[in-house]
C-alpha cells in the first residue's frame, strides 16, 4: 500500500545551518539579521515596496485591517470561499466581512460580484489568490480607485505567482502572505505583510511593535520608544526567520519543482477532462501560478466524497478545501451576503485537492494511478 499524505514539510536546504547561526548570533526575539534577510529576499520574490515579516499571514491580515482603519459598520468585500482569517481580521475590528460569489474558472472573487456589492459603507477589497493563481487585479484596482477603498492582496498561497508580469504582493495596496507549512515556502507558522503606500509605512512599523516607535528608536530617529497607536506582537522570533531564511533563498527551485508536479497532474488528467469526468484548474492568461495546489472538480458532493475515499483506502490524501464562510456559524452571524453564491456552494462540495509538496517526486504517478482506476476501472483513459 502507498502512503502519500497531502503536504510534507521538507527541509530544502541550509535550515538547520541557519538554525544554529541564529542561536550562536546570541538574539533570538525578532528584528535581528535573519529577520532582515527574510525581508531582503521577500522584496525581491514580491517587488513590493515594503516588507514586514509577521508569525502568520493570520497576523499580517489582522495588520493590514487595522491599517484599512475599519470601525464597527464599516464593510469589506471578500470571496466566501476562503480560509477564515481573511474574514477574522475585519471581525476583529468590529467590521463586517460582505461575501461574494466566485468566478467559476479561475474560483477567484469575481470583480462583478464586487462592484454590486459596494456600499457607501465599504471600505476595502480583500482578495484572495486561490491556488497561487492571481484574481483580476486590475479589474479590482479600478472598482477600489473609484470607490476611494483599500485593496489587499490575501496572497496567503501565491508566493512567486504573478499577475500581467507583475509578483502578488506588488499587486495590492497592502498583501499577505503566509509560511504556514502547508504552503510553498515554509517556517512552520510564519508570515509577511507588504505594502506599496508608503504612507502606511510607519503606522505598520508601529502596529506590529505593540503600538510603540521602537523600530524608529532602533533607527536612531528617537531617544525613546513609548506607546503611540494600538498594535500587538505580530512579529516572529529569529529561529524561526533563520528556517523561512533558507527556505527562501530556495523559492524558485520550490516553485519550479512544484511546478512540474502541477503540469504533470494536467497532463494525466487531460484525458477525463476532455471526456467531461473532471475539471481541472483553469486560469486567466494574464495568471501565471506558482504550483501551490493542483485540485480536481468532480460532478458532486457524492462524486467527490466517494473518490476520497477511494483515495484514503490506499494511504492518499486528498482533503477537500473551504466550508463556505457565508455558511459557517461566525459567518452568519458577523457577516452578510451579498447576490447569490451558487458557484461557492458548488464548487465548494466538489473540489479535491492532490498530494503536492517538494518531495513528491514519482509518488505522483500512484497518485495518478490510484485516481485512474476510481474514474476509469476499465482504464480505457489511462496513459
Ligand atoms: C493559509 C491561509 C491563510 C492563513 O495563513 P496562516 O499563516 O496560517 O495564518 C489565510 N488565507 C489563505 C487564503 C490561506 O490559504
Amino acid at each position: 500500500m502507498v502512503e502519500i499524505p497531502f503536504n510534507r514539510p521538507t527541509l530544502i536546504g541550509k535550515e538547520i545551518t541557519y538554525l544554529r547561526d541564529a542561536i550562536r548570533r546570541g538574539q533570538l526575539s525578532g528584528d535581528g539579521y535573519f529577520t532582515s534577510r527574510c525581508n531582503m529576499l521577500i522584496t525581491e520574490l514580491t517587488g513590493a515596496q515594503k516588507v514586514l515579516l509577521t508569525h502568520s499571514c493570520t497576523a499580517a491580515l489582522e495588520m493590514a485591517a487595522i491599517l484599512c482603519d475599519l470601525a464597527p459598520g464599516d464593510e469589506v468585500i471578500m470571496p466566501s470561499f476562503t480560509f477564515v482569517s481573511t474574514a477574522n481580521a475585519v471581525t476583529l475590528r468590529g467590521a463586517t466581512p460582505v461575501f461574494v460569489d466566485i468566478d467559476p474558472d479561475t474560483l477567484n472573487i469575481d470583480p462583478m460580484r464586487v462592484a454590486d456589492a459596494i456600499t457607501p459603507r465599504t471600505r476595502a477589497i480583500f482578495a484572495v489568490h486561490y491556488a497561487g493563481f492571481p484574481a483580476d487585479m486590475d479589474a479590482l484596482a479600478k472598482i477600489a480607485r473609484a470607490y476611494d477603498c483599500l485593496l489587499v492582496e490575501d496572497a496567503a498561497q501565491a508566493l512567486g505567482a504573478s499577475y500581467k508580469g507583475r509578483p502578488c504582493g506588488s499587486l495590492g495596496d497592502l498583501a499577505a502572505f503566509s509560511f504556514h507549512e502547508t504552503k510553498n515556502v515554509i517556517s512552520g507558522e510564519g508570515g509577511a505583510l507588504t505594502i506599496n503606500r508608503p504612507e502606511l509605512n510607519e503606522r505598520a512599523e508601529i502596529i506590529r511593535e505593540k503600538g510603540t516607535n521602537r523600530s524608529k528608536f532602533f533607527r536612531g530617529q528617537v531617544d525613546k520608544y513609548t506607546w503611540v497607536d494600538i498594535g500587538s506582537s505580530f512579529l516572529p522570533g529569529e529561529l524561526i526567520a533563520s528556517y523561512l531564511c533558507a527556505q527562501l533563498e530556495m523559492a524558485e527551485m520550490i516553485k519550479i519543482r512544484r511546478l512540474s508536479i502541477f503540469e504533470r497532474y494536467m497532463e494525466a488528467f487531460a484525458p477525463l477532462e476532455q471526456a467531461q469526468r473532471v475539471r481541472l484548474p483553469r486560469w486567466s492568461e494574464h495568471s501565471t501560478g506558482n504550483g501551490h495546489m493542483f485540485y480536481l472538480l468532480l460532478r458532486d458532493g457524492a462524486d467527490r466524497d466517494a473518490f476520497i475515499a477511494h483515495m484514503r483506502a490506499a494511504g492518499i490524501g486528498t482533503p477537500f478545501h473551504y466550508v463556505p464562510l457565508h455558511s459557517a456559524p461566525a459567518g452568519r452571524r458577523y457577516g452578510r451576503t451579498s447576490g447569490t453564491l451558487s458557484i461557492t456552494d458548488r464548487i465548494s462540495e466538489t473540489l479535491v485537492r492532490l498530494p503536492m509538496f517538494f518531495e513528491l517526486g514519482s509518488q505522483a504517478e500512484d497518485v495518478i494511478d490510484r485516481a485512474h482506476a476510481y474514474f476509469d476501472p476499465a482504464g480505457v483513459t489511462a496513459q
